[in-house]
């Protein structure tokens, strides 16, 4: 992988036609299922809520230091569903959900088959 790709230029689809109100929705470009995170930093010592931007591919606030009480220490948080109010301060990240995700319900099968198996037995 390069870095165009990684940062989702170039050839790959960025998916920006996905639905940002949906928390999981396949990209009608390219077909990969998309999951949207949205995430928010907070200062770590009095808590604030911080405007989150991404630079250089990590999260981190838009300004170095806490506006509130000058830490320049920040935690990172995942905010499950996005409202009007955190939709100013959250990023999105659109993640790609690895095709793997069948394997595990091929695995969740194989569980149920050797269940019913033991329950067989027990008859
Ligand atoms: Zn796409
Ligand atoms: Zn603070």
């Amino acid at each position: 992988m390069n870095w165009s790709e990684f940062f989702g230029f170039g050839k790959q689809c960025r998916h920006d036609k996905v639905p940002i109100d949906s928390d999981i929705h396949y990209c009608p470009e390219c077909g990969e299922l998309i999951e949207n995170q949205w995430y928010i930093t907070r200062c770590s010592c009095c808590g604030l809520k911080h405007i989150t931007v991404i630079k250089k591919g990590e999260i981190m606030p838009e300004s170095d230091f806490c506006q509130n009480c000058g830490s320049k220490d920040y935690l990172v948080e995942r905010i499950d569903k996005i409202d009007c109010i955190n939709i100013n301060y959250a990023v999105l990240i659109k993640r790609v959900i690895d095709q793997n995700i069948k394997e595990y319900t091929q695995s969740w099968e194989n569980t149920t088959q050797t269940t019913n198996c033991k329950q067989k037995l027990l008859k």
